[in-house]
């Protein structure tokens, strides 16, 4: 049987073929939020995918001491009193305060750590969404550059959940828009329901779970 993984990397290919973009520029993270270790070992590692992303700090830790040699990514809205937990994580894509940076930036510095993170932004301004609202976005980045264990690599946002994932396409060209404008390259952007939509509006790491495990 066809893995989904490996329909879900086919569609980000073909996602990118038209809009004339190489595939080697869209990384997939496989969300394993909710999921076993052996389920993730069947699902995702079992077809040599190896980058994976969790948005809870205390599953993760379970996860990462059973699954090692795996890529990490922290998706999720991460407490300060939970910072010290994340040295493992390649990236975090949830920075959503300044507070937040703060207390990255302090742990980073004692650690000689630094963390690359995405700056996450709440596009449609939803009270319900994690996210610096769009007026905040800059002030935060900007903070965050001048915090010396911090690499500001690009946006996140989430878009809402719409049958029809065409009603979310100005919402990452928006987030494309914001990108260049703070010259920022990366853009975490695009789930289960919306990944190509986001990659034709240049996502450049798509974050999918429930489409990996169905
Ligand atoms: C769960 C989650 C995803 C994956 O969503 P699916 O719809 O299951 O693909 C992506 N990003 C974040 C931040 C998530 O929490």
């Amino acid at each position: 049987m066809e893995q989904a993984i490996s329909k879900i990397k086919t569609r980000i290919a073909e996602a990118c073929l038209r809009a004339g973009r190489n595939p080697d520029d869209v990384t997939l993270i496989a969300v394993t939020k909710g999921r076993s270790a052996a389920e993730i070992a069947a699902a995702v590692l079992a077809n040599n995918h190896h980058i994976l992303g969790e948005s809870r700090i205390q599953e993760w830790r379970k996860k990462a001491a059973e699954l090692q040699h795996s890529e990490w990514h922290f998706i999720g809205n991460l407490q300060t009193n939970k910072v010290k937990y994340c040295e493992g994580f390649h990236s975090i894509h949830s920075l959503n305060s300044l507070h937040l940076a703060a207390a990255l930036e302090q742990f980073g510095s004692k650690k000689n750590h630094t963390f690359r993170v995405f700056a996450e932004v709440n596009v449609t301004g939803e009270k319900s969404k994690q996210g610096a609202p769009l007026d905040k976005v800059t002030a935060l980045v900007d903070a965050a550059r001048k915090m010396a264990h911090l690499e500001v690599v690009g946006l996140m946002t989430i878009a809402p959940y719409e049958d029809d994932p065409e009603k979310v396409r100005g919402i990452f060209r928006e987030l494309k828009a914001l990108g260049d404008r703070l010259e920022l390259p990366e853009l975490s952007m695009g789930m289960s329901g919306d990944f190509e939509v986001a990659i034709e509006e240049g996502a450049t790491y798509v974050r999918v779970g429930t489409a990996l495990f169905s």
